[in-house]
């Protein structure tokens, strides 16, 4: 779980995964510690998807 360096997306990837492409500006995301910000890891996409729309909520207030 991190954000998009350039836009600021929250995506998530799996373990191992190297690069993720980022829906909103179509940007080419390295998953290395040194260059994202990691918020959370999670062990299933389903938890996942309630960390976002946790995370998105939480932008909004
Ligand atoms: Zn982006």
């Amino acid at each position: 779980m991190f954000n998009c360096p350039r836009c600021g997306l929250v995506r998530y990837a799996r373990e191992g995964q190297k690069t993720a492409k980022c829906l909103r500006c179509n940007y080419n995301i390295q998953i290395t510690p040194e260059k994202i910000r990691i918020l959370a890891r999670v062990e299933d996409v389903k938890d996942a998807i309630d960390i976002v729309k946790a995370y998105k909520a939480r932008l909004k207030s």
